[in-house]
């Protein structure tokens, strides 16, 4: 499916009166699987060859030359799609070099003309929207149309980034008599990525056109699970006229991680993912003096009043609880019921019930399977953990296969859902990151803020009311970052933050926003006298007392 060969090359040194082969090294070019044209619109079949998802590095997709590669599963069929490699040592250095290398010619290229390649970037990601939802959905699974969602969210971050002719303004001010004072922000350096499987579009994108019109330089590592898509978005930003060397991408595991981490040249880590991984990557790169935003894992609660507007709110909980197959850092994982609301589970699961499991690729699908086969153990042994633990299951989607047999095979779960959980159960407890939802009841509002207050995580929540009050007294109290009223995933748009707070996020700025460019860039203050006439005595003299510039 993928790539030919298309040209090779090799290196040569001279040094004093004989040659020195330094590096004999071929590189093999390739192209990327799919075009603006044409793009996988189906599951691929056991005999399909997989394509192989090559390297970005200085604006060429490279074969690795790694003898280690992953598997990529179609998680509807578990047919592998694709390969992708653990990038070598050299092939890790040769990334970081080339964005190193670039920094410097990008850092000086004039901010009208980053913005001009960053108007260009976001154009090129509309138009090839439905080629990078496609991908998605072949290697991640998701629904074409949730793809498109992700593929949106990411391009209204592209977007939003045009607007760095404002956002990076300055501050100055005459502070003395021809004395001055601007402070400006300009880049760090090299910003390296990490993302996880579930957002392949969006979440690349949340740092990616921030780090590029800031003046950065960007070496990404996309999940091993779902990089097709980041490759698809670095072919469009090398078109739009980002310069070789100035974005690049890595593959890989922890190897991977673990350079990016310790290397020097690069200045900031931005990680998107679950505890374990975030965790480490935020003490290791935090103690080298690295700047690191790090967004982990949620669990997301939606309190519903009396006064709620029903079926609106069933609605809105079933889409947020079992869109994605519940594989969203936003996703409603627990519902409280709050007094007499109780009573509405039933109409609940009614609903969820009626919704279609299915291939991603298939209109008639809500939603499609979990990435892989352990996703799908894991949250089997959670819902039987939880019921043996006391939970009554209302709804069980184990077991649930689409009609079609090619689907056989597929991380199906079905939307499930458990009532009566509480703390210390295992639904309530962990991220399941699968479509079970775990519905506590309580008798007050105040009850529902202590129960989410003493959660460990902090990323969304959401009230359903018709109650103003009752809203504002919600939104005062509760200690999470991101609060909907009537809206269940209140993930901000990007002229402002994502806000996860408490156990969903590690560091002090969030990804994009305000914040987003305060993190990739630091503060210069240039102090400046300029005096036209008169040249004072005073300043003829030196002076050693303190400065006090009146
Ligand atoms: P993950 O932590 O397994 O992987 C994320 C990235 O870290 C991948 O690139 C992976 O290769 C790397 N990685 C994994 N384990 C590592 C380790 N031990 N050392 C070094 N690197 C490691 O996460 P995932 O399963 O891909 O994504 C799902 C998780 O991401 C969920 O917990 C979800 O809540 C979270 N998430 C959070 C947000 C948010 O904004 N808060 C958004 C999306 C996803």
């Amino acid at each position: 499916m993928l790539s030919r060969i298309i040209k090779s090359r090799q290196t040569l040194n001279v040094s004093k009166s004989f040659v020195v082969l330094q590096q004999l090294r071929y590189k093999t070019v390739i192209s990327l699987s799919s075009t603006l044209t044409s793009y996988p619109t189906q599951h691929t079949t056991e005999s399909d060859e997989p394509y192989l998802t090559p390297s970005f590095l200085n604006n060429e997709f490279i074969k690795s030359e790694s003898e280690e590669w992953f598997n990529i599963h179609d998680p509807a069929t578990n047919n592998v799609v694709s390969k992708v490699p653990q990038s070598t040592e050299s092939e890790l250095e040769e990334a970081i070099e080339s964005a190193h290398k670039a920094f410097p010619n990008w850092r000086d290229t004039s901010i009208i003309k980053r913005q001009g390649i960053a108007f260009k970037f976001a154009a090129l990601l509309r138009e090839n929207m439905d080629r990078i939802a496609n991908v998605i959905v072949l290697e991640q699974g998701k629904t074409f149309v949730d793809a498109q969602g992700d593929v949106t969210r990411g391009l209204q971050v592209a977007e939003a980034a045009c607007n760095v002719t404002n956002d990076l303004k300055g501050e100055s001010l005459e502070v003395s008599t021809d004395m001055e004072t601007k402070m400006i922000r300009e880049p760090l350096g090299v910003v390296a990525s990490i993302c996880p499987f579930n957002f392949p579009a969006m979440v690349p994108l949340w740092s990616l056109p921030l780090i590029l019109v800031t003046g950065n330089t960007a070496v990404i590592k996309p999940s091993e699970r779902v990089p097709g898509a980041a490759m698809i978005i670095c072919e469009l930003a090398a078109k739009a006229g980002v310069p070789p060397g100035v974005l690049n991408i890595v593959h890989g595991k922890h190897a991977t991680v673990n350079k990016l981490i310790e290397d020097p040249r690069i200045k900031a880590l931005t990680f998107v993912g679950g505890d374990k991984a975030g965790k480490y990557i935020y003490e290791k790169g935090s103690a080298l003096g690295k700047r690191v935003q790090a967004n982990l894992g949620a669990k997301n609660h939606l309190v519903v009043l009396p006064d709620a507007p029903k079926q609106q709110f069933i609605n809105a909980l079933n889409g947020a609880a079992f869109g994605a197959a519940g594989q969203r850092c936003m996703a409603i994982s627990v519902l409280v019921t709050v007094g007499k609301t109780k009573e509405w589970i039933q109409d609940i699961v009614k609903d969820a019930s009626q919704l279609i499991t299915g291939s991603g690729f298939d209109k008639s699908s809500d939603l499609g399977p979990l990435i892989n086969p352990e996703s799908l153990t894991k949250a089997e042994e959670i819902i039987e953990n939880s019921v043996k633990a006391g939970a009554e299951l209302l709804l069980d989607g184990r077991g649930y296969r689409p009609k079609d047999s090619k689907f056989a095979n597929g991380n199906f779960l079905a939307p499930t859902i458990l009532s009566n959980v509480k703390p210390g159960q295992r639904a309530y407890d962990e991220e399941i990151f699968a479509p079970v939802l775990s519905i506590v009841n309580v008798d007050t509002i105040d009850e529902a803020i202590q129960l989410i207050n003493d959660n460990k995580y902090g990323n969304g929540v959401s009230i359903f009311t018709s109650n103003g009050g009752s809203a504002q007294y919600f939104t005062k109290r509760i200690d999470v970052g991101q609060v909907g009223v009537n809206v269940p995933i209140p993930v901000p748009l990007p002229m402002f933050s994502f806000t996860g707070s408490r156990g969903s996020f590690l560091g002090d700025l969030n990804f994009y926003g305000k914040a987003g460019i305060t993190f990739l860039t630091k503060p210069k203050t240039i102090t400046a006298a300029w005096k036209i006439n008169n040249i004072d005595e005073a300043i003829l003299k030196p002076s050693t007392s303190m400065p006090v510039q009146q």
